[in-house]
Parts: structure tokens; C-alpha cells; sequence
């Protein structure tokens, strides 16, 4: 819930959602006719002949486009491959969209099922880095950066959404389970469970310490809970990897456990639906479902201007497509009447200092922002502290001018990474 003082004196508070004790089963969203799965590329490769139009896939296949790539999708219906696109992706990513027609019977492939039976790291890699939550597997096989805590995430990263709370509070046993594979499998012994202040009873045997943490935005972030439940302050431009801490949602947990429970890949995905009068319900759907119809099962009709959000309404990514599919970590989908939908304006900065009093990282956003809009992104890193932002948004939030903050910090931020590669890969 967003509280913001009408006259603009007092800076807005931000408290997370909260779910009621009893909860409403999320909605199934029916089958879609398609269903497009988004394969991440690298860019300049054409896919090699893995698949093409017109082949049959069933529901739970791993397709992956590469060889010699470890990237995959799988499959969440079954039916037979209708088209096959590129696609670009935020901040330099590029997807093959691989869009399949789905059929009326259900087969359920069952390639994991043998692996199901001796759990490894490999092989966790090998099936489940697509499941929903998309778990961060990868990030335990590094053996330059051992990773010794896993922190599991049941508290949603953004406003106005429910989905890892209700994960969290339903699915203990699919959530314990994970808990022991991710042991068994990476060694990690110190395994913590966050949750919300008020929802920390009936873990008792999870597997996992619980620690609870404030209800207040932006507490759930990852540089948040390593300084207040970790008791570690990340370090401008490190990660909380480098710091041997790999941060997992709740739903990926979930994801690991059940797919070694039942021998299959999981491939639905429960997000929060915000609808234009911020009303929210849970649904359930298949990954690669299309938004559009998801709005249309609700009757959510978009007119010109309105802006559709996946993820919360400050750290979201707007989309600009009623083909864009329910992607394996997409928690929320925001729709926004275009009454409410903030448009960047060319005001200049006023130096109001709003953008400085929210910040928790406390930095002199008002400077940083003059050296993110003349593209001194080097100048930004080394003066004004661009590496120890921790991404919450709540400077665009605020910002009277209008000026997109939190977009100039992720696209400097990708940019300085892209020079950063660049110059490795030369050397
Ligand atoms: S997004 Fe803005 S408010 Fe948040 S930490 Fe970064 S600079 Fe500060
Ligand atoms: S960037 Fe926006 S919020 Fe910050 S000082 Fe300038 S006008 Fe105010």
C-alpha cells in the first residue's frame, strides 16, 4: 500500500501488502490457444536446428536452441511449434520467441523424471533454471565465489504484491522439500527464511532459520537484508554473490521441491493481477501465457495510453505488447489507468532534495542525476556513488520533475557493464 501526503510536504510511507490470515486460492487462468516461451540468445547466434516450426513438444520438454549454450526454455503446454521470432528484451537482451499452438490433450514429458531420482547440482542446472522464480542455480556451481548462506525470499520485493507471501504461507511442504534438495545438492548448510513481520509461525521443521523483517518499503531488498538480517553491509559494486550470499525467491524453493517430489517440471506461474482501481487478486496460469488474455479474462479493458507493468509499481518494467508472455519470474502484472501512469517529463531537476531525503542509500541523487543525463556514467560511478544504489526506485517515485531516475541507473549501470566486458574481452 502506497500512503502519499496529498500536499506533497511530508515524504510518501511505503509499507508492503499484506495478506489477509485467510487466503483466497489463486484463480486458474484456462489454457491460452498459445503459449510463447522466450529463449534468451546471445544475440548474434541464429538458433541451430534444435526445434523448428511444426514440431511437437510436450508439456515439460527442456528446449534449448544451442549446443554449446547452457541457456533452455520448457515447454508449458503441449502442442506443436507455430512460429519462431527474435525478440529484444530490456537493457540489451535478446529472446527467440519460440510460440506454440497448444493442443487439446495434455502429455506430460518425462525426461526429469529419472534424474529426479538422484538429485545433483548439475542436473538441477541442467532442468530447473526456468522454473518459476527462476532458480539462481547457477550461482552455486562458481567455485571462484563459494556461496555459504542461501537466503529464501518469502516476501515480495515490491509494492502491492502477494505472491511470495502466499507461497510462503501455503505451500510448506513443497518449500521444506526444496529446502532439503538445496542442501543436499550444494553443500549449503546455512539456509534462512525470510518472512514478514507478522507471518512467522508454523516453520518449525522447515530446514531453515526464519528471520522476519519490517514491513516497510524497502526492507526486502537484497542489500537491506544482508545489512539487517545478515548483519553485513554490501560494499559499493559488490553483489551479495561476491559476499557468498545467493538470494532465491520463495517460489523458486517451491519450484526445486516439487519438481523432485513429483518427478516433473513445474511450468505455472502465481503472480498478483493489479487491475487500473489497484484491486488485486492471486492467479495461476502457464508460463508463456500472453497478457493479453490474462486482461481479457478479467474484462480489463486497455485504452490509449493506459500502461501495462510487470512487477510492483516501482521497480516494474512497462510492456508495450498484449503478446508479451507470463515469463518464469514475472510476480505481478500492473495495470495502470493513464490517469496514474507517471510520463517522463522535460522539466529540469529543481533540486526539490526529495530524491536525497528517501534514498536509503543515501546518496546525493539530486548531483548524480545531472551526470546520468549527460551520459557521464564513469563520472557518476566514481563521484556520486551510482554503485551503491540498491535499485528500490523510490527517487523516480518522488521526483516532482518527473525525471526517470531509476531508469538512467539501470541503463548507466548496463552500459558501464558492457565497457566493462568489452575491455576483458580485448585484453
Ligand atoms: S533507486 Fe534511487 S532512491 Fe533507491 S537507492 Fe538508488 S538512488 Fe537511492
Ligand atoms: S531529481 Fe527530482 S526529486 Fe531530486 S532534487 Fe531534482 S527535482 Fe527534486
Amino acid at each position: 500500500m502506497i500512503k502519499k501526503s496529498f500536499f506533497g510536504l511530508v515524504l510518501p510511507q511505503f509499507e508492503y501488502e499484506r495478506l489477509p490470515a485467510v487466503l483466497p486460492e489463486p484463480d486458474k487462468v484456462p489454457a491460452s490457444n498459445t503459449i510463447t516461451l522466450l529463449h534468451e540468445t546471445s544475440g548474434e547466434k541464429s538458433p541451430a536446428a534444435a526445434i523448428k516450426i511444426g514440431d511437437k513438444v510436450k508439456t515439460g520438454q527442456k528446449i534449448a536452441l544451442f549446443a554449446d549454450q547452457p541457456t533452455y526454455v520448457v515447454a508449458s503446454a503441449t502442442g506443436t511449434v507455430s512460429a519462431m521470432s527474435p525478440q529484444m528484451g530490456d537493457y540489451g537482451k535478446t529472446y527467440s520467441a519460440i510460440t506454440i499452438k497448444v493442443d487439446e490433450d495434455e502429455l506430460i514429458d518425462d525426461q526429469f523424471e529419472n534424474q529426479a531420482r538422484k538429485p545433483t547440482l548439475e542436473k538441477a542446472l541442467e532442468f530447473l533454471a526456468v522454473a518459476p522464480g527462476c532458480p539462481p542455480l547457477g550461482l552455486l556451481t562458481d567455485t571462484d565465489q563459494p556461496i555459504e548462506t542461501i537466503v529464501i525470499t518469502g516476501v515480495d520485493s515490491d509494492l502491492m504484491i502477494g505472491t511470495r507471501q502466499y507461497i510462503t504461507n501455503t505451500r510448506l511442504n513443497d518449500i521444506k522439500d526444496g529446502i532439503g534438495i538445496l542442501k543436499e545438492i550444494s553443500g549449503v548448510d546455512r539456509i534462512i527464511l525470510i518472512t514478514g513481520r507478522d507471518a512467522m509461525q508454523g516453520f518449525g521443521h522447515i530446514g531453515a532459520e526464519v528471520k522476519s523483517i519490517d514491513t516497510t518499503y524497502p526492507a526486502a531488498l537484497p542489500a537491506m537484508i544482508m545489512k539487517n538480517v545478515i548483519g553485513e553491509v554490501l560494499p559499493a559494486g559488490k553483489t551479495c554473490e561476491e559476499m557468498g550470499v545467493c538470494f532465491m525467491s520463495v517460489e523458486a524453493v517451491a519450484a526445486v521441491g516439487q519438481a523432485y517430489a513429483s518427478g516433473r517440471l513445474p511450468t505455472r506461474k502465481i503472480l498478483t493481477l493489479i487491475n487500473k482501481d489497484d484491486s488485486q487478486r492471486l492467479i495461476e496460469c502457464a508460463i508463456g501465457t500472453p497478457v493479453g488474455d490474462i486482461l481479457s479474462r478479467y474484462g480489463i479493458a486497455i485504452d490509449a495510453e493506459d500502461r501495462i507493468v510487470f512487477g510492483g509499481p516501482l521497480t516494474g518494467s512497462a510492456i508495450y505488447s498484449m503478446d508479451q508472455p507470463v515469463m518464469p519470474d514475472t510476480d505481478a502484472i500492473l495495470v495502470l489507468d493513464r490517469s496514474k501512469a507517471a510520463y517522463v517529463s522535460d522539466y529540469p531537476c529543481i533540486n526539490c532534495g526529495d530524491c536525497v531525503r528517501v534514498c536509503p542509500s543515501r546518496i546525493a541523487v539530486n548531483m548524480l542525476v545531472r551526470f546520468l543525463e549527460a551520459r557521464q556514467y564513469e563520472e557518476a560511478a566514481d563521484s556520486y556513488d551510482l554503485h551503491s544504489c540498491i535499485e528500490c526506485g523510490l527517487c523516480s517515485y518522488v521526483c516532482v520533475s518527473k525525471i526517470p531516475i531509476f531508469q538512467y541507473i539501470k541503463l548507466a549501470k548496463y552500459e558501464l557493464e558492457r565497457a566493462k566486458t568489452a575491455e576483458e574481452t580485448d585484453v
